[in-house]
Order: structure tokens, then sequence, then C-alpha cells
């Protein structure tokens, strides 16, 4: 078995390819050396001597150690110096790296091999004041790291020091004030450990292994991997290395450079410098570091070399790198690389310029832009969300992305008559509901205290890529007095606050902001997302603005146009729904729909138009009808419908007690309104089929589909079929025309996706509803989910909230069982899905190797979306 494998420049045993093997840095330093780089030479002992360990009882067998050692020698020849030998010293770095960077596990020791011979004859060669802060620093380190001694044990010694000798930094001590000082850390392992400080080189170089591979299972990694859903790792790779010193005085440095700005995608190296100086000072930003720029008048040569470096890499790994070197004495090292983090802006200039010049072909360049950076790059970001920290008052859902900075209201009303005073509000309500869209429309962002991810505010917000925190549950809302308790924070009507949509942090005071970065580069990228996928993409839009929204964004189409968003589009509108929700008798609730029916019409039209070309898929009616009451105490819905409706307050009374329900979400709602109420049926198909005449008769392109929400039974759906076709071909005779056009169904009810070979036989079309099957597979009511899902995520009991990423393995072979049995009924059924999952990129991998069709989502996610199917294409 081979357990160990060297590396040094132009020679490996182990290259990039072998990151299950040897661990992401282990691997990139195998590659980078044998490319021809400077790498100190080292050996990476493999995440299966690890595994093996773990599997012996935590012991190092002979064999994996026989190869240490061997190893070992190899290094050593190499480099010329030796592991514990005085006259030439040979001092090593011991760090941990798994296949995935995984934080929790052992970090790092430096300057492993000294000891009071070994540090006598490296202060012979390098000075005393180098060798023993070298020597502190490692005992330091290699108490904490490997012996658990708490650091601050030498904390408290290298501090009393300084205040007895009134010293200010660590760099005023001398020489011999740390000669003292090492012997001051000595004590401590001592006092700590009772045991004397191990002084054995190769002894320390195997309690540090052990350390690292014991690490592999400590507490918190453990819990890593398992939030993180990480498995079937074989455990973690062990880098010994030898050192190179940054801190040898002027002709010595360290830093960390990006091969291209990760913010802009700027092609220009971006990084940080300090001189004389070690890695760990400059993350513990003791020292400000300097540009790059004072490396290359400093050190040249070794600025040279490290440009024609970056170079070799970028067109070796064809991606933008994050690198660590080190100057020892003139002589560039390099410490590590791998592909760099970068922001939405970065990822899309990077790719597009990697295509122009020549380094990668455009479907590598899909690979190079994550989803989510697209979603940064379409919505408001704080400029440096860094410099909010201490001002962060409370933690919602992040139900809608992107960042919002205003003035806090607490109603619909004031949201919108600020709003037309031209100022900017944050809405903060304790739910919202629909009468409060206009208000949601007129705000800047929505905060609210309850509901999910797929409540009311968090859909609505989305729709219109509006930011949105939700179910944040350490807000108060007091409405009548206008203030919010947020946090230990009183929040009064015209403070400022700021959102943070993509976290779910409720932030103090006006933050700044930074507008959304729409370049050239990323049409051309979508251009490229295009020619690979296959998935179809469109967009849940209710109203003609949307609908232009989703097509600029490159909807195919709509999925999902809810008919009752409009019902609240002004205040006769309102007044219409509410008769015909009061309505007792059937002439009473159809004269109501009549004065419905024109709205309806005209919204349709509207829709069809900015659709032109495009499919349009209309939902009859579906949300629970008390939804459309007024809100407020009981006195004041019956005093607002008694003036609505023209009817007694006896009558008023009696309706709403009928209207009311247990579990709305389960009640009177979906289909069943129009199987109860045909009449409401009617006029909305009516209302679809006059429009979509009337603009065919104008030359626009109308592709109607008729989509009946909530079916749990063929004969529901059989019913309400019947009733369209019926209504169409009235339509169609009263008006002298006719078009075709789509029948079609959601399957959101479980029963639904049993028997959906029945169903298919009713259906042309599946649009998955995937918000209500995730409620009714899981239980969970969308909208009280928020009091138990933190709870859920912390303990690790749900790894995602099911209403933002689709649960593959329950709700998800739902849909592909569905999936199947409709196709079998009808081999040329249309499938596809309108839930939130739509624009969730690892939902939207599933759905397009599922085979649906086309996913539907809010129109600022048709963009993610698109990239989403392409990637899982190429
Ligand atoms: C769904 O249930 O997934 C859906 C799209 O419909 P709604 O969210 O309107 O219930
Ligand atoms: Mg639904």
């Amino acid at each position: 078995e081979v357990w160990v494998f060297t590396f040094g420049k132009g020679r490996s045993e182990g290259h990039k390819g072998m990151k299950s093997l040897l661990g992401g840095k282990g691997a990139n330093l195998a590659e980078m050396a044998s490319i021809g780089l400077s790498v100190p030479p080292g050996l990476t002992i493999s995440t299966e001597a690890c595994n093996e360990y773990q599997q012996i009882g935590k012991k190092l067998s002979q064999g994996l150690w026989d190869e240490v050692t061997d190893g070992l020698k190899m290094v050593e020849n190499d480099i010329g110096a030796f592991l514990g030998d005085p006259t030439k010293p040979l001092l090593l770095s011991v760090r941990s790296g798994a296949a995935i960077s995984m934080p929790g596990m052992m970090d790092t020791v430096l300057n492993l091999g000294l000891n009071d011979e070994v540090v006598a004859g490296l202060a012979a060669k390098s000075g005393e004041r180098f060798a023993y802060d070298s020597y502190r620093r490692f005992l330091d380190m290699f108490g904490g790291v490997v012996l658990g001694i708490p650091h601050s044990l030498f904390e408290e010694k290298l501090e009393k020091m300084k205040s007895e000798k009134d010293l200010k930094l660590d760099t005023d001590l001398t020489a011999s004030d740390l000669k003292e000082l090492v012997e001051e850390y000595k004590g401590v392992y001592l006092e700590a450990k009772g045991e004397k400080f191990p002084s054995d080189p190769k002894k320390q170089l195997e309690l540090a292994v052990k350390a690292v591979f014991d690490s592999w299972d400590s507490p918190r990694a453990i819990k890593y991997r398992s939030i993180n859903q990480i498995s079937g790792l074989k455990g973690t790779a062990v880098n010994i290395q030898c050192m190179v010193f940054g801190n040898m005085g002027n002709t010595s440095g360290t830093g960390v450079l990006f091969t291209r700005n990760p913010s802009t995608g700027e092609k220009k190296l971006y990084g940080e410098f300090l001189i004389n100086a070690q890695g760990e000072d400059v993350v513990a930003g003791i020292r400000t570091p300097l540009d790059l720029d004072a490396m290359k008048n400093s050190m040249p040569e070794a600025y040279k070399e490290l440009v024609e470096n970056c170079e070799i890499l970028e067109g070796h790994y064809k991606d933008m790198m994050d690198i660590e070197f080190t100057v020892q004495e003139n002589r560039l090292w390099m410490l590590q690389c791998r592909t760099g983090k970068r922001t939405g802006a970065g990822a899309v200039k990077i790719a597009v310029d990697m295509v122009n010049e020549g380094l990668v072909d455009s479907r590598a360049a899909i690979k190079m832009v994550e989803p989510q950076h697209l979603d940064q790059l379409l919505h408001p970001q704080f400029e440096d969300p860094s410099t909010y920290k201490d001002e962060v008052m409370a933690k919602g859902l992040p139900a809608s992305p992107g960042a919002a900075v205003g003035q806090v209201v607490f109603s619909a009303e004031d949201a919108e008559s600020w709003h037309a005073q031209g100022k900017a509000v944050i809405l903060v309500r304790t739910e919202t509901s629909p009468e409060d869209v206009g208000g949601m429309h007129a705000a800047v962002g929505i905060l609210t205290a309850r509901g999910g991810m797929t409540s009311h505010a968090a859909v609505v917000a989305r729709g219109w890529g509006k930011c949105c925190v939700s179910g944040c549950s350490e807000i108060r809302v007091n409405d009548s007095e206008k203030v919010v308790l947020i946090g230990d924070n009183v929040v009064k009507e015209g403070d400022w606050i700021s959102l943070n949509g993509s976290t779910g942090e409720v932030i103090l005071g006006k933050q700044l902001l930074a507008p959304p970065a729409l370049t050239g580069d990323l049409e051309t990228f979508m251009t490229w997302v295009d020619e690979f996928r296959r998935l179809k993409v469109m967009a849940n839009a209710d109203t003609p603005e949307d609908a232009l929204a989703a097509r600029n964004n490159g909807a195919e189409g709509i999925g999902l146009c809810r008919t009752e968003h409009m019902f609240f589009a002004s205040d006769e509108r309102i007044k219409a729904v509410r008769k015909m929700i009061m309505a007792v008798t059937l002439e009473q609730r159809k004269s109501a729909l009549d004065l419905l029916l024109p709205y309806q019409r005209a919204d349709f039209e509207g829709i069809f138009r900015a659709m032109d070309g495009l499919p349009v898929t209309i939902r009859l009616l579906d949300p629970p009808l008390h939804e459309f009451l007024p809100e407020g105490d009981i006195e004041q819905i019956v005093g607002e419908l008694t003036v609505d409706t023209g009817m007694s307050e006896d009558e008023i009374y009696s309706r709403i007690e009928k209207l009311s329900e247990v579990n709305p979400m389960l009640g009177f709602r979906g289909c069943r309104l129009g199987i109860s109420y045909p009449e409401l049926s009617e006029m909305q198909v009516r209302a679809i089929f006059q429009a979509a005449i009337s603009l065919t008769s104008q030359g626009v392109k109308v592709f109607p589909e008729i989509m009946v929400p909530l079916i749990g039974t063929p004969q529901e759906l059989s019913h309400q079929v019947t009733l369209i076709r019926g209504v169409a071909e009235k339509v169609f005779s009263e008006m002298g025309a006719t078009l075709s056009y789509k029948v079609g169904t959601m399957i959101e009810v479980p029963r639904a996706a049993l028997v959906a070979d029945e169903i298919a036989k009713e259906a042309e079309f599946f649009s998955f509803g995937t918000n209500d099957l995730t409620q009714m597979t899981y239980g969970y009511s969308r909208d009280d989910v928020g009091k138990f899902l933190p709870i859920y995520l912390a303990k690790g009991i749900l790894q995602h909230d099911p209403f933002e990423v689709l649960d593959q393995k329950g709700v998800g072979q739902l849909i592909k069982m569905a999936t199947e049995r409709g196709r079998a009924a009808r081999p040329n059924l249309k499938v596809g899905i309108c839930g939130e999952h739509g624009g969730e990129p690892s939902s939207v991998a599933f759905f397009a190797e599922a085979g649906l069709d086309y996913v539907s989502c809010s129109p600022f996610r048709v963009p993610i979306a698109r990239l989403a199917a392409a990637q899982v294409a190429v």
C-alpha cells in the first residue's frame, strides 16, 4: 500500500486529479511542483492512511511510519537540511487538508523540529532573535493545536513579560527576552500537562500527524460534515512541508494574491504583501499589508517570477487562482494555490474574458459562474457587509435576496403615501396579506415577524425581486403604537433600518448600497447558457409589468399567472371581489362576477400582449375566499363590508361565520371553489377567451393554457375541463373566431401525484405546485413553518428549508413518479413545475434530470434557472 506521496520542484508523485486521496491542498501542491514551480518540498500522507489510522484504533501503523520516514529522507536530501540536525536544521509545517475544504479540523503547526539544540544551530545560522522567536511561536502553536493546551496560558506569559519590561509590541522583545519566554513556555507544558515539552523532532512529527488525524473525528468536524451533508470522504490528508521563512529580514516577505480581481474580475493581480513577516502576521492583522506593487519595487526578481507563475497557473488550471507565497532572501516559494472565490460580477467577467482570451471554451465558461453569482448581480447589494456587523439587530429567513435601506412604516397605506412623497420605506408587519400588496410594492423592503419562505410576503417579494426578510421571530410589531421591538432595539415609525434579504439580517441605520451591475458581459454569457440547456424556463407573473420583466430576463412564457393577484389592484376591483364573496344567492354572485369580468379581461389582454408569441398559463382562482376580506377587528370588517356591498350587518356576520375555517390551506380553495361555484370559473374562462380572441384579431400571437388548481381526483378535473371547453365553444361562436388552447392541471395534492395516470387522461399538461405539494407531503403549514424551522435547521433535523430547496427524496419522488405515470397515459403530456423551487439551482438541476419540460419561477430568478439548467446539460 502506498500511503505517502512526495513532491518537490519538477517531480511529484501526486497530481491535481487526486483530491480524494491527497486532499485539495496536497493535490494542488503536487500539481504546482510537477509543472515546475518552486514549491518547498514535502510529502502528503493520504486520506486512506487517515482511514486506516481510525480503523486500527488510532494508531500509526509501522508500514505508514516507514513510508513517512522514507519520504522525509527524500525531502531532506532535496533541500540539504535534516530534521533534528543543529548544523543543518530542517523545520517543517504540518497541515490538514481534506478533499473538500472544511473548517473544524486542525489547521497548522509551523516551525516543527525545534528544540534546545536545534534552536542554537538555527541561531548561529540565521540570528538569535529570529531563532528564538520561531521557537516560542512553535511552542505556543504545538501546545495549542497538538496537545490542546489553551493558547491563553502562553498569551498570559507573553503579556506578563511585556508589562514587566514595559514593552508595547511583540516585536519590541529582544533575543534574550525571547529566550526567557521560551523557558516560561516550556513551564506551561509542565503546568498544563504535567509533562515536558517533547523535544525529539521525530516524536513531535508523530504527535502532529496523529493530531491531524484525530481532528478529523472531532465533534466540530463531525458537526460540520453533518450540517453540510458531506459524506463518503475517507478522512483528511496531512501535508508535511519544509518551512520557508518570510521573516528573515528585508529581502524576505510573504503574501497572498488572486490572479484577477475577485470583486470586479479585472485582469490584474490583486493581493497583499508584507515585508519581513510570516503568514500568520498577515492573518492576525497585526501589521497592515502593502499592495503587491510594493513587492515589485523591493524584490523585482521574485516579483517577476511570481507574475510568470500566475500566468502559468491560470493557463494550467484554466481559472482564476488564489495563491499564497513566501519570499525567503529574495527567493520565491509557492505555498498554496486553489481556484479563487469571487463575486457575481467578477465571475461573469472572468468567464467571458477567459473565453475571449482563448483560455476556455463557452462550455467550460458556463461552469465558472454559480447561479448564486447571478442572484447577486440581479439585486441591489450592500457595498460592504463587513462594515455593519455590529449593527445587526436580528435575523430572520432570507426570503427574497438583495439589500434594502429605508424608513420603517407599519401599514400598507403608510407605505404607499410615504412612497408617494418620494421616501424609501421598509414595511414592517407581523405578517402580510393580499391586502398589503400595494404597500409592499411601494416599499423597498419587507420585514415580517411570521411566515416561512413561501409565505405571502416571501412569494410576492421574490416575484418582484424585492428584498424581504420573513419569519423574524425576534421582532415584536406594535401596529397601534407604531413601534417595533427588534432584538433589544425599539424602532419607531420613520427610523432608518437596512435589510439583507440574502442573509436575513435586520440592521440598524442606513447602510450603503451598491446598484445591481448589469453589464454587456452578462448578456454575452447568457447567450452561451441558452445554447446548452434543454429545460425551458418560464416565469410566474401576474401583471403585464412582471410579464415584461420576465421576458427581458429571458422567460419563454408564463408558467403561472395567479389570477387573484390583480383583485387588489384598485378599490373598485376589491369592492366587486367582496360582493362576490359575500353573495348569498346565485344571482348576487353572478352580478358581482359580471362586475369583475371586464377587469379580468383587461388583465389578460395586458399579459397576452406582453407575451406575444409565447404561451401564457393562467390558473383559475385558488386561495380561500376569506383572504379577500378586509383586515382588522370584526367591527371594522363588518363596517367596511356593509359599505362595500350594501348588505346588512346581520347578513354580513352570518356570511363571515360561514367563511371562517379551521384549516384554510386544506379548506375551501382551489378547484373546490370552481366546482362549488361554476359561475366563478365560467367568468374567468370567459375573460380569458374574450381577451385571447380580441388580441388575436389585433395580430398578437396568443397561446392560452388554462390551469386548474389543487386537483386530487380525476373527477374534479373532468368537471372543470368540461366547463372550460364548454365556455370556449360559447365564446368562439359568440365572437365568430376560434383559437387553439390547452387545458391542464396543477399537481400539488399528493393524491394527484399518486393517480397521475388517471389525471393525465383529462390534462394536456401538468404543472407541479411544489409549494403545496411540499406542504402536504411534509404536513408543514407553509405559513407557520417559520416557528419551528430554525430549530430544525439548527439541530440538523432538516438540512434545508424544504420550501426553498426541493426535498428530492420525498417530494421529488412524487414528482418523478407522477411524471412517469402521466406520460405513460399521455405520451405528449407537457410537464413543468411552478412552485418556488423553480428558481432554486439545485432543484432546477433535479427537474432537468427528471426530464421535465420546463420550470417556472419569479421573473428575477429566470436567469438563475437558465444557468442551472445549462450546467446540468454541459
Ligand atoms: C404551489 O403550490 O406550488 C403553487 C405554485 O401555487 P401557490 O403557491 O399559489 O399555492
Ligand atoms: Mg398551490
